[in-house]
Protein backbone atom coordinates (compact mmCIF):
# COMPACT_ATOMS: atom_id res chain seq x y z
CA UNK A 1 0.00 0.00 0.00
CA UNK A 2 2.90 2.58 0.55
CA UNK A 3 3.94 2.08 -2.39
CA UNK A 4 1.53 4.39 -4.20
CA UNK A 5 2.51 7.34 -1.42
CA UNK A 6 4.01 10.42 -2.62
CA UNK A 7 4.44 13.63 -1.06
CA UNK A 8 2.71 16.82 -2.43
CA UNK A 9 4.70 19.45 -2.89
CA UNK A 10 2.35 22.29 -1.84
CA UNK A 11 1.64 20.97 1.54
CA UNK A 12 4.83 18.17 1.84
CA UNK A 13 2.03 15.78 3.03
CA UNK A 14 1.99 12.17 1.93
CA UNK A 15 -1.32 11.68 -0.06
CA UNK A 16 -2.15 8.43 -1.87
CA UNK A 17 -1.24 8.78 -5.48
CA UNK A 18 -3.56 6.22 -7.23
CA UNK A 19 -6.41 7.25 -4.94
CA UNK A 20 -5.59 11.64 -5.99
CA UNK A 21 -3.36 11.25 -8.97
CA UNK A 22 -4.15 14.73 -10.28
CA UNK A 23 -5.06 17.13 -7.09
CA UNK A 24 -3.81 16.90 -3.39
CA UNK A 25 -6.86 15.75 -0.93
CA UNK A 26 -5.27 17.95 1.98
CA UNK A 27 -4.87 21.21 0.01
CA UNK A 28 -6.00 20.91 -3.31
CA UNK A 29 -2.85 21.58 -5.16
CA UNK A 30 -3.11 20.77 -8.66
CA UNK A 31 -0.26 18.55 -9.71
CA UNK A 32 1.17 19.82 -12.89
CA UNK A 33 2.42 16.52 -14.39
CA UNK A 34 -1.18 16.19 -16.01
CA UNK A 35 1.00 17.71 -19.59
CA UNK A 36 3.96 18.17 -19.57
CA UNK A 37 4.38 19.84 -23.07
CA UNK A 38 2.88 22.24 -21.57
CA UNK A 39 6.11 22.76 -19.05
CA UNK A 40 7.93 22.06 -22.29
CA UNK A 41 6.73 25.13 -23.95
CA UNK A 42 6.76 27.49 -21.19
CA UNK A 43 10.84 26.61 -20.29
CA UNK A 44 11.39 27.70 -24.16
CA UNK A 45 9.50 30.25 -23.64
CA UNK A 46 10.98 31.19 -21.23
CA UNK A 47 14.37 31.07 -22.75
CA UNK A 48 13.50 32.29 -26.12
CA UNK A 49 12.68 35.67 -24.05
CA UNK A 50 16.63 35.39 -22.40
CA UNK A 51 18.27 35.33 -25.65
CA UNK A 52 16.03 38.21 -26.81
CA UNK A 53 17.03 40.45 -23.93
CA UNK A 54 20.28 39.77 -23.77
CA UNK A 55 20.49 40.18 -27.29
ZN1 LIG B 1 -1.13 19.20 -0.59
Amino acid sequence: MADAMKECPSCALDYDAEAHPDVCPYCGYEFPRQNPRLVWYAALFLLLMLIWLFW
